[in-house]
């Protein structure tokens, strides 16, 4: 009786009784395109199909397979049936015929049309990447196959011998330029475009290097030796160590440094032409230069927050313009982040335009939703120099976004936070308003930190941020019973009850989370807070159930194994874990 009086209320509390469907169907009138197992319907292609294209039609043809048992032809469209429906993929005759335009303007970089005509649907992105994205959308919206997490275990395709197609209009931009939250195929199918590949081919952005990279554009294997004023001074002294990430800084005002790291990173660009976005950045941790010509570009007074915001951003331009010479459609990424989160206060200051800001939410509040006003000194945190409220850090990303239309968010939804010590990281009442927020706040690239091996803990928070960073719109209260309800079956309610225990209880301790504030190791010190005895008593609950209800169901019942495995994780993570 108390586990359905507890679902009863979180139902209430998180998700509203009428969530709302999360797609809105097709119109009238209906083709069929499979009727009692067998094919009505045809995938097209142009005459000489490009691998993508060709890529499109059989993951189209492959999952119309899995949902009804019938193998749709593909033919190019000189040799199309000219009675069957038709799915029309990429650059036929027809979608030119149609008139269906692909502009920056109403798609993006990758984003597609969905268009009904007399004889089919035509499906064209605005480059081919998006005709596959075109797809993924067609089977998601209309067909209802999910990618719930990589593998067999993450797919849900329903089952039905009849399918039929109505009619559709969608053009579709995606939320963010850049996407990448996940690796690999699923990454793929979440229409993510960094790191995605089909075999070994890198069909998304293509990226160099993610984050830190002084010591790849000046290894000090190559230059200490002979040139060790290249290299910061420290107390007195400019040493190097061993380490490819941290420490290891650059003298930032040595007028070779600046030749030489702008040659390095052209020579790099100049030998892959296809490169768009190349990353410059200090290497983590600190060790900054102390010489006095660096010194003497920083602002003195300001916070930890801005320490050396001035010197770094004077270098990036500097290095911007010797790339833009030779590379001028390259965009370069550098850090707003730590030590050099805030912009320099010279009214004067405007970053070249292909420098793409990272801004890590690393040191601001993980639990209160940015536009909240959620994050209050003395009473949700006690001030410290690494941290500062989600309301500074909004201020932070406006002050970026009237420099620079070229803003990235780094977030934290994964790796980071409780779960390096082994406890879940309950986030999606955050995620829900802040991936919108971004958009809405002009960002246009986003990633999350991500470990392939956690999906038992963090998968939710994988997917609700794949989801969102594909379609900022969707309403996520639609999302989480499609969720809940495709991916748990017979479980469903139970589990969702299970992980809303998580989120309610994060909201209610209502204390901020950040690495500012509780240190680098993993935040473990707030786990007894928002694990207590009777949250964890309700994850038990929730789970029990859960594993009678799909004792007999092979794939239910391995999925909820992953949050047994999760539940048995945070236990015996919160026995190691002192309770002061
Ligand atoms: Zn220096
Ligand atoms: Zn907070």
């Amino acid at each position: 009786m108390r586990t359905n009086l507890l679902m009863i209320l979180s139902g209430l509390l998180l998700s509203s009784a009428v969530a709302g469907a999360l797609y809105e169907p097709a119109g009238e009138p209906f083709a069929s395109i499979v009727v009692g197992g067998k094919g009505q319907a045809q995938i097209v292609t142009p005459a000489k199909p490009t691998t993508l294209e060709q890529f499109a039609a059989s993951e189209l043809q492959s999952y119309f397979e899995k949902i009804s048992g019938a193998k749709l032809p593909i033919v190019e469209e000189s040799q199309k049936d000219s009675v069957r429906y038709t799915f029309f993929l990429g650059n036929t005759r027809r979608a030119l015929q149609a008139g269906v335009a692909t502009d920056e303007r109403t798609m993006g970089r990758d984003g597609f049309t969905l268009r009904s005509v007399s004889e089919g649907l035509i499906v064209l992105g605005r480059n081919q990447l998006g005709t596959l994205f075109g797809v993924y959308e067609l089977l998601e919206r209309y067909y209802d196959v999910r990618w719930f997490m990589p593998g067999d275990i993450g797919e849900y395709v329903p089952q039905h011998e009849t399918l039929k197609m109505g009619q559709v209009n969608l053009t579709y931009k995606p939320s963010f330029r850049v996407r990448w939250v996940g690796l690999d195929e699923w990454a793929l199918r979440q229409r993510m475009n960094v790191f995605v590949r089909i075999g070994k081919k890198n069909v998304g952005i293509k990226w160099k290097w993610n984050f830190h990279t002084f010591s790849k554009l000046m290894p000090p294997k190559k230059y200490y030796a002979e040139y060790p004023e290249y290299f910061a001074m420290v107390n007195g002294k400019r040493t190097v160590t061993d380490s490819k990430s941290h420490g290891n800084q650059l003298c930032t005002t040595n007028p070779d440094v600046i030749r030489i790291v702008g040659e390095n990173l052209n020579a790099v660009l100049d030998a892959d032409p296809d490169i768009e976005i190349i990353t410059l950045s200090p290497n983590d941790g600190g060790g900054f230069c102390e010489c006095d010509k660096c010194v003497a570009l920083d602002e003195p007074g300001r916070d930890w927050f801005a320490k050396y915001s001035r010197r770094l951003a004077i270098f990036n331009n500097q290095i911007a313009k010797l790339v833009k010479q030779k590379h001028p459609d390259v965009l370069i990424k550098v850090g707003a982040y730590a030590m050099y989160a805030r912009p320099p206060l010279d009214a004067d200051y405007r970053p070249e335009e292909n420098l793409f800001f990272q801004l890590c939410h690393l040191y601001f509040c993980h639990n209160h939703p940015l536009g909240s006003k959620g994050c209050k000194a003395g009473e949700t945190y006690q001030p410290s120099k690494s941290f500062q409220p989600n309301q500074e850090f909004c201020k932070i990303l406006d002050q970026w976004k009237d420099l620079s239309p070229h803003l990235f968010v780094y977030e934290y939804y994964t790796i980071g936070g409780t779960s390096r010590s082994n406890l879940p990281w309950p986030l999606v009442h955050t995620m829900r308003s802040d991936i919108p927020y971004y958009r809405d706040h002009g960002v246009e690239g986003f990633y999350s930190q991500q470990d392939g091996n956690l999906w038992h803990r963090l998968g939710l928070n994988y997917y609700v941020a794949a989801k969102l960073c594909w379609n900022a719109d969707l309403n996520v209260d639609a999302l989480l019973d499609d969720y809940f309800e495709k991916f748990y079956g017979s479980a469903a309610e139970p589990m969702r009850d299970y992980f809303m225990a998580m989120e309610q209880s994060m909201q209610q301790w209502n204390g901020c989370a950040s690495y500012g504030l509780q240190g680098v190791n993993g935040l473990r010190v707030i786990g007894h807070k928002i694990f207590t005895p009777p949250v964890m008593q309700r994850m038990r609950g929730g789970l029990e159930q859960a594993e009678q209800l799909t004792a007999r169901e092979k794939t239910l019942s391995a999925r909820v194994a992953m949050v047994r495995k999760m539940f048995d994780e945070t236990k015996t993570a919160l026995e190691k874990i002192p309770r002061k």
